[in-house]
């Protein structure tokens, strides 16, 4: 069967964010940017269903500049087949990915969709279920494990105070929580093998889609500063703090 694995560029995990000064986004000049991490996990995991003869062909799609061929490349290099970039430039609403990424599913009809859980930088947790909906299949969502057995899909889902398991009929759409698996690294040879691999630019306007967003961003913020903590040196101290300066208890 073929997988598809959508993945995003963010600012990578390690970069302290900062905010622009006129409160229209995260300032993105110099910033170090990376493969999402949910994503890594979701391109591993297909790369292992590849690996162990279920897949046949792992395909990843991203949505976004021109760079993004980057982390695509970083994607080819960790095992996919080939990749398709969306190009578009601009700040793109969850809606908007979920049906550009809908009309690649018609196109290329894979069998399985895998996306992360969330994207770092915007936190939506919205495209795998938006997408979901669009293409009418089934979802397992926040995965830890995912069994394949001929037609379905079994799926352990990461929930408040547990687990639950899902048996989902193919084609189905998964995304991925942080226990699902570890990603490898990318080894030399892998990375150059990856720039000769199939990458195919289109843009939403030929798959058409509308981008228009139905929503506006008003402001973003950094949070509030946060006082420096203190250490106390007995629980009686502590208790006299909390009693009586925090005057919680
Ligand atoms: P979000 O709903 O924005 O938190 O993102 C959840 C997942 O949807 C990500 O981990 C990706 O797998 C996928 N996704 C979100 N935005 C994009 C994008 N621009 N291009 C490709 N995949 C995306």
């Amino acid at each position: 069967m073929k997988v598809m694995a959508a993945v995003k560029r963010v600012v990578d995990y390690n970069v302290k964010v900062r905010v622009k000064a006129d409160g229209s986004g995260v300032d993105l000049a110099n910033v170090k940017m990376a493969l999402n991490p949910f994503c890594e996990i979701a391109v591993e995991e297909a790369v292992r269903l590849k690996e162990q003869g279920i897949a046949t062909e792992v395909v990843v799609v991203s949505v976004g500049p021109p760079l993004a061929q980057e982390q695509l490349r970083t994607a080819l290099a960790l095992g996919a087949d080939r990749a398709v970039l969306i190009e578009s430039s601009e700040e793109l609403s969850a809606l908007a990915v979920a049906k550009l990424l809908k009309a690649v599913v018609d196109k290329e009809q894979p069998q399985l969709v895998i996306l992360g859980k969330q994207a770092i930088d915007s936190d939506n947790n919205q495209t795998g279920q938006m997408l979901a909906a669009l293409s009418g299949y089934a979802q397992g969502t926040f995965a830890s494990k995912l069994e394949v057995a001929n037609d379905s899909l079994k799926v352990t889902r990461e929930i408040d105070g547990g687990l639950q398991t899902v048996a989902l009929s193919l084609p189905a759409i998964v995304t991925t929580d942080l226990r699902l698996n570890e990603p490898r690294y990318a080894s030399l040879p892998n990375i150059m093998k990856a720039k000769k691999k199939p990458l195919e630019t289109i843009t939403p306007a030929a798959l058409g889609v509308s981008t228009v967003s139905t929503n506006t961003l008003l402001k973003v913020e950094a949070p509030a500063a946060r006082s420096a903590g203190i250490k106390v040196k007995s629980v009686a101290e502590l208790v006299e703090k909390l009693k009586n300066e925090a005057k919680v208890i």
